[in-house]
């Protein structure tokens, strides 16, 4: 999916594997950058993976900050200028 890829409608149209590249929601052809971006049909899945990257970046945030709390002040200031 990352590259542009994947088997979707689009893609396998190409080949002649499928009648249609047209995505189910009936917008346009089914691309990966409408089903990670756009389709409607996909709201729900698009919503639960935004939570848990805004979960995953909270819990690295704290994280982070307790593992620099933990390191003493001078190690910390000369760690800055590095
Ligand atoms: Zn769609």
């Amino acid at each position: 999916m990352v590259t542009g890829h994947g088997m979707t409608k689009a893609y396998l149209h190409r080949f002649k594997i499928t009648h249609s590249p047209e995505c189910v929601c009936a917008n346009g052809d089914q691309t990966v950058d409408r089903l990670i971006f756009d389709c409607p049909k996909l709201e729900k899945e698009r919503e639960k993976l935004r939570n848990s990257i805004y979960i995953e970046r909270r819990r690295l945030a704290s994280a982070e900050m307790r593992s620099s709390e933990q390191i003493p002040k001078p190690i910390q200031t000369v760690y800055k200028f590095h």
